[in-house]
């Protein structure tokens, strides 16, 4: 435990900033959900990503860039209310001074392209209020980059990759120090940003493909060239992209409350975020008792390290953005349980730390300045 306290650590994408606009408050400690500060100093973190993820079901076309202002307003709020504790940091030196006044870091990414609203103006503003990493898809594809989601699916699709505004965004996001995030992107699109971009990249929250064949994972070729890159793949927690046996377990935990969801879909739609939050309340406890064991995420951390070597792995959540997690890390107060894993392994201090944090502040330190 000493160790881990000790130690820098960054966990690269989480999404409860969606709990706190539906009114829950994270500065006081609860039972609900994966992440809220006092489990954030519990689990000996220092830096979060509080990710910027606005629906597309409900804000594409109109309303994302508002909506994620919004987002960003609710964070800043958060910071104002505990200036103490935790600060939104623009640049490496401000992780260093958050650091020593033992603060967390709660660093800005946006999910997914659509907040710009295909305007570079745009991502200029989210820039400016303190965005450092940006995920250039989600699983919907934008006007200028195609999704995983997409690019896997039999739909038809008017372009595949980047266009060349999608390459102008790549190359606003160098010129400011915005690091890229290719998790939800679709190969072509993996591809086209590696030629397009001088800095090393991210996948903020993504797993192995070998060992989960998900869409939404990555496969041996993309490692090596995120390896080649100098970037970081910062691993999934989510029990569908690390155990390739688990929808079938969670299929038959939703058919159990089939009921119960067909009527919140009715009321809500199934695509709105009441629907989604509502329907965890529903299925927390069984889902939980059907998700893989923290050992089967470690897995995909050491699969990693085996091909690429300790510098291109760290770990994203996705906290809050997910709805079970694996059994021995059921919130962000469980980290050091990695830590301990890892140590059971036989890993070195020195590659657990990398782990950790420090391949997380190199690329910051690299790409953001
Ligand atoms: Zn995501």
């Amino acid at each position: 435990m000493a160790f881990h306290y000790e130690s820098y650590v960054a966990d690269a994408h989480n999404d409860v900033l969606g709990r706190v606009l539906n009114g829950d408050d994270i500065l006081i400690r609860s039972d609900k959900g994966h992440t809220d500060l006092p489990r954030l100093q519990e689990g000996g973190i220092d830096l979060e990503v509080f990710v910027i993820w606005v629906n597309p079901d409900e804000y594409v076309p109109v309303g994302s860039y508002d909506q994620a202002n919004k987002m960003i307003d609710a964070l800043e709020n958060i910071c104002t209310r505990a200036t103490d504790k935790i600060a939104i940091p623009m640049t490496f030196n401000d992780l260093l001074v958050n650091e020593s006044q033992g603060k967390i870091s709660a660093m800005i990414g946006v999910e997914g392209g659509h907040p710009l609203e295909n305007s570079l103006d745009k991502l200029q503003h989210f820039y400016d209020r303190g965005m450092r990493y940006l995920g250039i898809t989600w699983n919907n594809s934008t006007d200028w980059a195609t999704s995983a989601e997409d690019e896997t699916s039999e739909k038809l699709l008017p372009f595949q990759g980047l266009t060349e505004f999608g390459k102008d965004v790549i190359k606003k996001c160098d010129e400011l120090g915005v690091i890229i995030d290719v998790s939800h992107c679709g190969e072509k699109t993996f591809y086209d940003i590696l030629e397009t971009t001088a800095h090393p990249i991210i996948a903020s929250h993504s797993s192995v493909y070998n060992i989960c064949p998900h869409f939404r994972n990555l496969n041996d070729a993309q490692l090596l060239a995120i390896k080649e890159n100098g970037g970081v793949v910062f691993v999934n927690y989510y029990p569908a992209y690390i155990d390739s046996t688990f929808e079938k377990r969670a299929n038959r935990v939703r058919e159990k409350h089939k009921h119960a969801l067909d009527s919140l879909k009715v009321l809500y739609g199934e695509e709105s975020d009441d629907y989604w939050y509502k329907s965890q309340d529903i299925l927390d406890k069984d889902l939980a008792a059907v998700a893989p064991s923290l050992d089967q995420l470690i897995d995909h951390i050491d699969y990693i390290v085996n091909l690429l070597g300790p510098d291109h792995v760290g770990l994203g959540s996705d906290f809050d953005g997910i709805e079970v997690l694996p059994r021995g890390i059921e919130d962000c107060s469980k980290t050091p349980a990695i830590t301990k894993r890892l140590f059971e392994r036989g890993y070195t201090e020195e590659n657990i730390k990398k782990i950790l944090g420090e391949n997380f502040k190199r690329v910051f330190r690299q790409v953001v300045g």
